[in-house]
């Protein structure tokens, strides 16, 4: 693709109407909520940080007010792989976009500032370090600028982990820029968080704009981990067969065997990790991007600005460190608005495992606390018998009134039972042997077996040696793993997953308190959970009756999107192309009233869409 080469098809569009450029640029019927009141804030010439979860619709907040707006808008974005698709698909919307950036040649980078010069551009996308550099600042000083917009603004927080110096600068911009608008914009922020974005981005000013939280059509859900690898498959299997999904995994060699489990079992999966060659990540990430279909397995390393919309599944192998981790990784699915899965197992060797690794961590009490909270509030989740979107939207400071209807705890409500004799059974069983052992021998000695370690220590002599034979291996491990969740029992800090008693536990250890414990639901070996798809909130491509139409509309977007050289959905979403096949447009007229057609998107493939659906009604 010629980056440099600058699409001038569309006149420029000043003192327009917002509303008029989202339904003639972007083909869109309306506004999302805050939406339209950000675009007014900005348009008028105010400040504006916005807090949105992904999917939200964040681009347009300020790809609006870019063309509404006269002069050349400024988006400052740190990933250079996003900031180069993100144009490609408003050069495919008739924008004149380019970017800025360490890929480029010289001549590239000249005549993209030639652009901005003479006014020729409605959109420069800018990576931080560029944009500080004293000959870019320069020259945007002689050029006309709408707008700045400061995409990942969470990025100046050095609390955050995706903490880059060179945000840091991007406070200069108030000072050398006065009259000019900046909206900051960011998915991941606490109020810490925000108030640090206001503070050192000086955008003290700056109206705040914060939409829910929510994100209805994932669907969240939690099971205990039996055998990982085939719950995994079962559920790919049963619920997303050929959808495009991510699948977190925490170290670098469970990536590399999970992807390779599951190309074995005939998927596209990729690796992807910090361990692998600059080389093979970006061919992944490409791939992923570009391709039907493809699951990348990856450790935390991927997913940040990945923007695909059709992320139908993001799977958890391991737990999140915290409910942010959480949130942030699985907001990576459904950014389209449809179906989606946020699927997740856990075991108690991973809570051990997080436990273990937060004590032996370097940080200071009070950092230490905090990760503590935050773990306690990620195992909440996790146990919790009630709605868990609930449970989520509470610890961002947000409220649900009713259960949600869309999570696995809602779905299926989770049965509890009276713990006291069990949970007493284990913690004294842990306390006769003497707080050294790990849970399957804890379970063994309650069990009473016979093997050779319980006798040479003498636990068949202890008096909790057999009193669990009524509960089996797996219950009790459920019983074990929601006393270490709850924190009643924690893991040796030397390793070796020995258990211990904490001080919380003595009311349970005495018998003097109930405890309800969560029943662990019975999986069944075939066939997952899908009946969970009955809720109403069905897939796209179950809804699809037509199966031969919808792989033709396919087809003709695959063939388009190659000649092009960009992914699939920048010519049209999924949810468009459905829209399509469902309302059967017959002219171009009735094809730009479809979702997501602009006027040049319909200049360019409506009648190659008519035609697909013309051959479709011949046959
Ligand atoms: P974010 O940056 O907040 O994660 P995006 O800006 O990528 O989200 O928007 C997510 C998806 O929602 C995109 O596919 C976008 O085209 C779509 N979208 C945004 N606003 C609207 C709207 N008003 N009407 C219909 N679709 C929208
Ligand atoms: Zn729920």
């Amino acid at each position: 693709m010629d980056f440099a080469q600058l699409s001038t098809e569309r006149p420029r569009v000043s003192d327009q109407d917002p509303e008029e450029v989202l339904h003639r640029i972007f083909g869109y019927e309306t506004f999302r909520p805050l939406q339209g009141d950000i675009i007014r804030e900005v348009v008028n010439g105010g400040d504006a940080l916005v807090l949105m979860p992904t999917g939200g619709g964040k681009s347009l907040c300020y790809q609006v007010p870019a063309l509404v707006r006269a002069g050349t808008a400024i988006v400052i974005s740190p990933l250079i792989a996003l900031m180069q698709d993100q144009v490609a698909a408003l050069k495919e919307l008739g924008v004149r976009a380019a970017f800025l950036n360490s890929t480029m040649d010289f001549e590239q980078a000249r005549d993209t500032e030639n652009a901005l010069m003479t006014g020729e551009l409605d959109l420069l996308y800018c990576a931080p370090e560029r944009l500080i550099q004293p000959r870019t600042l320069d020259l945007l000083h002689h050029a006309s600028i709408s707008l700045f917009a400061i995409d990942e603004a969470h990025c100046v927080s050095q609390w955050g982990h995706d903490f880059r110096s060179d945000y840091l600068e991007l406070s200069r911009l108030a000072h050398e820029f006065p009259g000019v608008p900046r909206i900051a914009l960011t998915a991941t922020a606490d109020e810490r968080t925000r108030k640090e974005i206001g503070e050192r981005l000086s955008l003290t000013e700056a109206r705040h704009f914060i939409s829910g939280f929510d994100r209805p059509n994932i669907q969240y859900r939690i099971a205990p981990k039996t055998n990982a690898n085939k719950q995994l498959l079962d559920f790919i299997k049963a619920e997303h067969d050929g959808d495009c999904g991510i699948v977190y995994c925490l170290s670098r060699n469970k990536v590399d065997a999970t992807a390779k489990m599951l190309s074995d079992k005939g998927y596209t999966a990729l690796p992807y990790h910090a361990g692998l060659n600059a080389g093979d990540r970006a061919r992944h990430q490409e791939r992923f991007l570009r391709e039907d279909g493809v699951i990348i397995v990856a450790t935390i390393a991927f997913g940040m600005g990945i923007d695909k919309p059709d992320v139908r599944f993001v799977a958890h192998l391991d737990l999140p460190k915290s409910l942010e981790a959480y949130y942030q990784e699985t907001g990576r699915a459904g950014r389209d608005g449809k179906p989606s899965t946020a699927w997740m197992v856990y075991g108690l060797q991973d809570v051990i495992k997080l436990r273990q690794m937060l004590e032996g961590s370097m940080g200071n009490d009070h950092f230490k606390r905090v990760e503590r909270q935050k773990l306690d509030a990620m195992l909440g989740l996790c146990e919790v018998t009630s709605c868990r979107r609930q449970v989520l939207l509470r610890y961002f400071g947000d409220t649900l009134e009713d259960p949600c209807g869309n999570c696995d705890t809602c779905l299926n409500p989770p049965e509890t039972w009276d713990g006291k004799v069990a949970v007493q059974k284990a913690l004294s069983c842990v306390f006769r042997t003497g707080q050294r052992f790990g849970v399957t021998y804890l379970i063994d000695v309650l069990r009473g077996s016979e093997n050779e370690r319980i006798l040479q220590f003498g636990h068949h002599k202890v008096s909790t040696y057999g009193i669990g034979t009524e509960l089996s291996v797996n219950d009790w491990k459920s019983v074990f793993r929601q006393l270490v969740a709850n924190g009643y029992l924690r893991a040796d800090p030397e390793g070796y997953g020995a258990l211990q008693l904490t001080e919380e536990c003595r009311p349970l250890l005495k018998g003097e308190v109930p405890i309800q414990l969560r029943k662990d639901p019975v999986i069944k070996s075939s066939g997952g959970r899908s009946s969970a798809g009955a809720s109403g909130r069905r897939k796209i491509v179950d809804q699809i009756t037509d199966k031969t139409g919808w792989e033709a509309l396919r087809a003709c977007r695959k063939a388009l999107a190659e000649e092009k050289g960009v992914p699939p959905y920048v010519i049209f979403h999924d949810a468009t192309l459905f829209e399509i096949l469902e309302k059967r447009p017959n002219s171009l007229a009735e094809m730009a009233e479809i979702n997501g057609v602009g006027a040049a998107k319909l200049e360019k493939y409506g009648d190659t869409f008519l035609a697909a659906l013309r051959e479709l009604d011949g046959l």
